[in-house]
Order: C-alpha cells, then structure tokens, then sequence
C-alpha cells in the first residue's frame, strides 16, 4: 500500500524531474501502483477497511515522495455506462489551453492536504496534454475540459510544486471571475 505524504513534506515543494524514456520498468510498476491506489480509494469495501485512506481521483509521484514527472487520474465520466476518465502518464505537459476559465463551485481537495482551504481555484477550461502513455509507452496526447482538465491541471501542478491553495486569493478567496465556468 502506497504512503500519501502529507503537506510539510518538501517533495511536495520541489519541482520534478523528467522520467527517462524508454520507460523503465520501475517507473511503470510505480504509475500502476498509483493508479491501483485510486482504484481503490474509490471503493466503499475497501474505505470499511482502511478508515484513513482519503478518495481521490488523482495522484501525482510527488505524493508519494517521488519527485518524477508521473501522474494517474481515474474518475466516474458517465453514471449511466460506469465508464472511468483513466490516465496514466509520463512527463506530462499542457500545449494548448483555452483562455476561458473554470473553477470547482466547491473548492478543491489534496489526498496530501487534510486541511479544508476553502475558496475558487481558476484554471483553464479546456487543455491540451502531451505525454507518454505509462501503460504503453507510447506517445499520448489528451483534450480534455470541465472536470477532467481541472483534475490534470491540479495534478500537473503537483510536478511543478505547487499546492491548489497557492491559487487562492487570499484576500477574497471567493472573487468572481467573469465568464469562468462554475462546474
Ligand atoms: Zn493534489
């Protein structure tokens, strides 16, 4: 089981390094235990049995004290189809993004930060992400609005050292913005 490190931490400050390519086998074996450990952060059975494991539906390798370019999202897009949002990439980087903005109308959360930080946190609405495929190897690259582009770019943040409540206005952390997209 994965340790989630928790704000404090200076991997969680420190930019990251590029991953070498081709990928080793390390590097994958650490992105799928990530993505293992949303998998099964998301499930009731397993939150029963490990009351302090938080749900998430992203995690980046600095969580979890590695300070490489690796990140795994894994989110419920559609109820109806039970279809999942999965990600599992390498050196991750946002090539396009729309001026439009969008933000989380009810903040957002870190499995690295227990503590509430309330207030809107901007980001772009849409994003282009190029970057290698972790499951495969092989180059990706990933359009992606709403949600979605809101949980890569917080996740992308994470490489960079930066924690969503950097983002906050402190002094007025529920200013609007015009024409950004509540979601
Ligand atoms: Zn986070």
């Amino acid at each position: 089981m994965l340790k989630i490190v928790l704000d404090g931490a200076s991997s969680l400050r420190e930019a990251s390094k590029e991953v070498e390519l081709p990928l080793s086998a390390k590097d994958q074996e650490t992105m799928k235990e990530m993505l293992d450990y949303l998998i099964k952060s998301q499930d009731p059975e397993f939150l029963k049995k490990h009351p302090n494991v938080r749900s998430g539906v992203g995690l980046a390798a600095p969580q979890i004290g590695i300070n490489k370019r690796m990140l795994v999202v894994y989110f419920l897009d559609d109820p109806e189809s039970n279809h999942y949002t999965t990600y599992v990439l390498a050196n991750p980087r946002i090539v396009a993004s729309s001026v439009k903005q969008s933000y989380l109308e009810g903040g957002e959360g870190c499995l690295s930060v227990p503590k509430p930080h309330e207030g809107y946190v901007y980001r772009h609405y849409k994003v282009t992400v190029s970057a290698v495929d972790g499951l495969t190897g092989n180059p990706i690259l990933i359009k992606e609005r709403g949600f979605g582009a809101i949980v890569l770019q917080h996740e992308i943040d994470h490489l960079d050292g930066i924690l969503f409540y950097d983002r906050i206005d402190k002094n007025d952390p529920f200013k609007k913005l015009p024409g950004a997209v509540s979601i």
